[in-house]
């Protein structure tokens, strides 16, 4: 045996290569122990890479050695034993190899799972039928579970058939509550067409077939109550929508015969003399305001003139009679506002139109007094019609 072991690793050798003495190893132990040393590790002679040789010899009689498959032994406490449920097979060295690939006695692992112990390969077929982790269907809810804790599940599955109190059938768990509800024949249930009384399920049929004029008297009157109140509520809901109906169309008119206009003037003091509004419709004309800041004759120097002025309108024939107010606002305080209420009618005979000459001294309209601020005059027109007549 000593002659085909390897002086570095103790086992039979691979490769087996020689130094300049005889000694042997494998060929990888000496090539790493030469990167280290320059010396043979058994007989201490001074060895390099280039003084090895292979030694053919004791390969050939390595490979014509008859040994036993790996599967004869197993390890334990740091030294091979003779496993007495092992394998037996022995062959040449070099076909032992093939045999080892396939032998039954090989250890391998349980497919379902880590927490199965490894079982021989031959073994493997009848473990797998019985191995506690083995994937099995509950027979109820036919979910998989691990062999080992289907029972524990079956004791909590909600699809275990279980027999009705009233019936004796048997009934899923999880639908016994469904069952008791709509399909029990022994339980006791109101008639849907609004009977007093309830009845057993089972003889539901026969007392649809007895009380069938009753049932259908129910439902007309039922029908009929029905009908009444969404009748009701339709009418409210129509008498609702009337009264809208009406407050709108006033609305309407009211928006028709009131106008008011908000002029502000920017720049006041930049205004040399005359200054107009932009132009707003009304009644069925064309308006605006003019403003004088000194008069605009002889006679109302040195006041404020303003001016109510058709620029279009009205039709033909059409007399508008409005009456109005025109306001100065005071931005310090509402209460002196300068207010001037007139009543005419439009087109005028003379002019293009109703105004006061002498709104107020022109000597007045100033900041200090309120009526200028932040460079602005602010004018509100409000016009109403109070008729429309036509010439013939
Ligand atoms: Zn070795
Ligand atoms: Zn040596
Ligand atoms: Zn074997
Ligand atoms: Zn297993
Ligand atoms: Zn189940
Ligand atoms: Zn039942
Ligand atoms: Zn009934």
């Amino acid at each position: 045996m000593k002659d085909i072991k390897c002086v570095i690793c103790s086992n039979i050798l691979r490769e087996p290569t020689q130094c300049l003495a005889g000694d042997l190893f494998c060929f990888s132990c000496i090539s790493s122990h030469l990167s280290t040393s320059n010396t043979c590790p058994a007989c201490s002679t001074k060895l390099n890479k280039n003084l090895l040789s292979r030694s053919l010899f004791t390969e050939r009689h390595i490979r014509r050695l008859n040994v036993y498959c790996c599967h004869h032994f197993y390890y334990d406490q740091f030294c091979w034993k003779v496993d007495e449920q092992g394998c037996d097979f022995s062959a040449k060295l070099e076909d032992i190899q093939n045999h080892e690939k396939e032998c039954g006695f090989k250890w391998v692992a349980c497919p379902f799972g880590i927490s199965c112990d490894l079982v021989r390969k031959k073994d493997l077929d009848e473990h797998k039928k019985n191995c506690n982790y083995r994937p099995i269907p509950c027979p109820y809810c036919r979910v998989e579970f691990e062999a080992i804790s289907l029972v524990a599940h079956e004791m909590g599955c909600d699809a275990v058939p279980i027999a009705c109190k009233l019936c004796s059938k048997f009934v899923p768990k999880k639908s016994l509550t469904l069952h008791l509800d709509k399909t029990c024949p022994e339980s006791l249930t109101y008639c849907p067409f609004f009977c007093k009384e309830k009845i057993y399920r089972k003889n539901m049929k026969q007392h649809f077939e007895e009380k069938i004029l009753e049932h259908f008297e129910e439902m007309n009157q039922r029908q009929e109550m029905e009908r009444k109140k969404l009748e009701n509520e339709f009418g409210r809901e129509l008498q609702k929508k009337e009264v809208e109906l009406l407050q709108l169309r006033k609305g309407i008119k009211k928006g028709k015969k009131e106008k008011k206009f908000v002029w502000v003037i920017d720049n006041w003091n930049s205004i040399e003399n005359y200054e107009e509004s932009n132009v707003f419709s009304f009644g069925g004309c064309k308006w605006c305001l003019g403003l004088y800041k000194n008069g605009d004759d002889e006679d109302s120097r040195g006041f404020i003139s303003l001016y109510l002025l058709l620029e279009k309108g009205p039709d033909k024939g059409k007399v508008v009679e409005l009456s109005g107010s025109i306001k100065l606002i005071n931005f310090n305080n509402l209460l002196n506002n300068i207010k001037k209420e007139f009543e005419t009618t439009f087109p005028q005979k003379a002019s293009l139109g109703w105004g006061e000459r002498r709104f107020i001294p022109q000597a007045q309209l100033n900041e200090d007094n309120g009526f200028v601020f932040k460079d602005r005059v602010k004018v509100e027109l409000k016009l109403y019609i109070k008729s429309i007549i036509y010439w013939v």
